[in-house]
């Protein structure tokens, strides 16, 4: 549905927009996306997020936060860090959120790193408007719409009702860029100007740490140097596809999503 208002994004233009190593590129060249998430009682979310971000195009993870031990155990590449956010090293692009609980000194420790952030799940909770609108590095918000309603103060159905005006009204109060998920995804700037759609999922896609994969998908294409908007939409696009093919008519997890993320992107390239 192409309008002034809605955009929908091509294949054509995620196929350019999609990050490619060059002969000259290294792991720090391609960039390196941060995964601030999981807790001792969400270790699965970490999992996922990382899980996400290693299709996404960074050259390397790192994750800080108590789930290392689960999430080396599955991914052995990534870059686990006892330390904080602020000690954790060289970082492109951050994702903080996904099954994070009530840890705000981790989220504002994040917000306060002067490089593109994605704020997901509990983040959205924990992050102060004033801490989202003072940054001038790019800040990515990822609401479902029950997440979305609670940052405005409506009902859920006030959101679905009004997808794209509570889009636009959070990007605008947030000074964000803010994807809006659901059955189709939105993806508002907070400047205004046309919001992208993307309607390349499925209804198999409602499934738990289906967000998860998402956020760290997005959060390497923030890394790997898209600005917001774009990171967001090429990220709901390629997950939306992979969901179709993971899921092929019958019921999956969200691991099998982030599995076939490469076959989305080969599809596009
Ligand atoms: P979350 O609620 O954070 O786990 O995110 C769910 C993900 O699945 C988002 O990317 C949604 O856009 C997607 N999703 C959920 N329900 C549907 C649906 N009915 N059709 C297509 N995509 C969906
Ligand atoms: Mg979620």
């Amino acid at each position: 549905p192409d309008g002034p208002d809605l955009e929908a994004l091509q294949h054509a233009d995620v196929a350019r927009l999609l990050p490619v190593p060059g002969a000259e590129s290294d792991k720090y060249r391609r960039g390196v996306v941060g995964i601030a998430a999981g807790s001792a009682r969400y270790p699965g979310a970490a999992v996922l997020a990382v899980a996400g971000a290693l299709r996404g195009g960074a050259g390397a993870v790192r994750y800080v936060g108590p789930a290392g031990d689960a999430v080396l155990a599955r991914f052995p590449e990534t870059l686990v860090s006892d330390k904080g956010p602020k000690q954790a090293g060289r970082v492109q692009a951050w994702v903080v959120g996904p099954g994070a609980g009530d840890d705000a000194p981790v989220v504002a420790e994040v917000l306060a790193a002067d490089v593109p952030v994605l704020v997901d799940a509990d983040g959205l909770r924990l992050a102060g408007r004033d801490a989202v609108r003072g940054r001038t590095a790019p800040t990515l918000m990822t609401p479902h719409a029950g997440e979305a309603a609670a940052l405005l103060g409506v009902s859920r159905e006030e959101v679905e009702r009004a997808r794209l005006v509570s889009v636009r009204e959070l990007a605008g109060r947030y000074g964000a860029t803010v994807l809006l998920k659901g059955s189709t995804t939105l993806v508002a700037d907070s400047g205004g100007g046309a919001v992208r759609v993307n309607s390349t999922g499925t209804s198999w896609l409602a499934t738990a740490g289906s967000g998860d994969v998402l956020s760290g998908l997005a959060g390497s294409l923030l890394a790997a140097g898209l600005p917001a908007l774009d990171a967001g939409s090429v990220a709901a696009y390629l997950h939306g596809l992979a969901g179709r093919y993971a899921a092929d008519g019958a019921p999956m997890g969200a691991h099998d999503l982030a599995e076939t993320i490469p076959e989305a992107w080969r599809d596009v390239r």
